[in-house]
C-alpha cells in the first residue's frame, strides 16, 4: 500500500534513491518509444484530424471549425494532442506534422466544397515552435496555391505566449500570413500575459477566452467581471470574442447577455471526425 511504500521509501535513503531511479528510467524510456513512434506516425498515416463547432452566439449557428490534431496508434488507441505535442514542439517534429494538418484541412474543406456543401471557415493552430521556422510563410503560401483553397477560410489561433516571445520577428510574421489574407486569432486568452493594448499592435480579429473563465461563469461574479471587461475592450478593439469551454445552457446565456460573438464547447459538439463534422454544415443553396 502506498502509505506504507512512502514510509518505507523515507525510512530507507538508499531503497528511496533506487525506486526514484526506477521510475525515472521508466519514464525516460515511455519517452523514448514515444519519440521514435513519433517520428514515423506521419509517414505511417496515424494522425488524424478533429473538427470542433465554434457557434454564433446570436444565431445558434455554426460559424467556424476549429481543427484539433490526434495521435491514432495502432496498440494504444487515440492519444490527445497534451500528450504529444510538448514533445514535437521540442524535437522540432510539429514543423513536418504542423505542415501536414493545415494541408489536410485545406484538402478536407475543398472536399466538402465539391459535394456542394457551404464553406465554412477552420481555425487551425499554430505554436510557438512552427512561428520560429524560416520556412513557415513559404510553406504556407504554397499549401494555398496547392490546394486552391481560398485563404479567407483560414484562421490561425495563436496563443498570446507564443506571441509575446519573439516580439518583433513574430510582428512581422504575422503582417505576412495576414497580407495572404488569412485571419488571426489570440487562443486561450487570459492565461498568458495578456494585455489587450499591445495586441492592438498585431493584425489580430478575434480573441479567445480561454475556458478557466468560463468553467465557473455560473457561481463566479469575478469571472463573469472578468469576462465583461474582456468582451468591453474587445468592442472597443474591434475584435470579435470567443468563449472556449462552453458546456451548459447557463454559461451560454450569461455569454450571450454579455455580448460575446463566439461561443465554443461540449454543449454544442465535441471534436469530432469529418464525416460527422459534415453533418452540421449546411448544403449550399
Ligand atoms: P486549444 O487550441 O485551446 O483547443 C481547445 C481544447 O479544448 C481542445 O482540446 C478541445 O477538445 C477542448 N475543449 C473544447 N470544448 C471543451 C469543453 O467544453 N470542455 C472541455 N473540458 N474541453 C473542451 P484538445 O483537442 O485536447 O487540444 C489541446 C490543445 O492542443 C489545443 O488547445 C491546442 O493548443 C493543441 N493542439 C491541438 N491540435 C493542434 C495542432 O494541430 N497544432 C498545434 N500546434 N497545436 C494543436
Ligand atoms: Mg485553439
Ligand atoms: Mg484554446
Ligand atoms: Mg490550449
Amino acid at each position: 500500500n502506498a502509505d506504507a511504500a512512502m514510509y518505507h521509501a523515507k525510512a530507507s535513503g538508499r531503497n528511496n534513491y533506487q525506486y526514484f531511479n526506477e521510475e525515472m528510467n521508466m519514464a525516460a524510456a515511455m519517452h523514448f518509444e514515444m519519440e521514435s513512434a513519433l517520428r514515423s506516425a506521419l509517414q505511417l498515416g496515424q494522425f488524424e484530424l478533429h473538427y470542433q463547432p465554434i457557434m454564433d452566439i446570436a444565431t445558434r449557428r455554426l460559424a467556424t471549425l476549429e481543427v484539433l490534431l490526434r495521435w491514432r496508434r495502432p496498440a494504444g488507441g487515440l492519444v490527445m494532442p497534451d500528450q504529444f505535442i510538448p514533445l514535437i514542439e521540442d524535437n522540432g517534429l510539429i514543423v513536418p506534422i504542423g505542415e501536414w494538418v493545415l494541408r489536410r484541412a485545406c484538402e478536407q474543406s475543398m472536399e466538402w466544397q465539391r459535394q456542394g456543401i457551404a464553406p465554412v471557415p477552420m481555425a487551425i493552430n499554430l505554436s510557438a515552435r512552427q512561428f520560429m521556422h524560416r520556412g513557415l510563410v513559404d510553406s504556407i503560401r504554397r499549401t494555398l496555391e496547392e490546394t486552391g483553397i481560398d485563404p479567407a477560410l483560414i484562421e490561425f489561433e495563436i496563443t498570446e505566449t507564443a506571441l509575446m516571445q519573439h516580439g518583433e520577428q513574430t510582428l512581422e510574421i504575422l503582417g505576412q500570413i495576414n497580407a495572404m489574407g488569412i485571419r488571426l486569432s489570440i487562443d486561450d486568452f487570459g492565461t498568458g500575459y495578456s494585455s489587450l493594448a499591445y495586441l492592438k499592435r498585431f493584425p489580430v480579429r478575434k480573441i479567445k477566452i480561454d475556458r478557466a473563465f468560463i468553467k465557473d461563469l455560473e457561481e463566479s461574479a469575478e469571472d463573469r467581471a472578468i469576462v465583461a471587461a474582456i468582451v468591453a475592450l474587445s468592442d472597443s478593439l474591434q475584435l470579435s470574442v470567443v468563449a472556449e469551454g462552453v458546456e451548459t445552457e447557463g454559461q451560454f446565456q450569461l455569454l450571450r447577455e454579455q455580448g460575446c460573438t463566439f461561443a465554443q464547447g461540449y454543449l454544442f459538439s465535441k471534436p469530432v471526425l469529418g464525416v460527422r463534422a459534415q453533418l452540421m454544415m449546411d448544403k449550399a443553396a
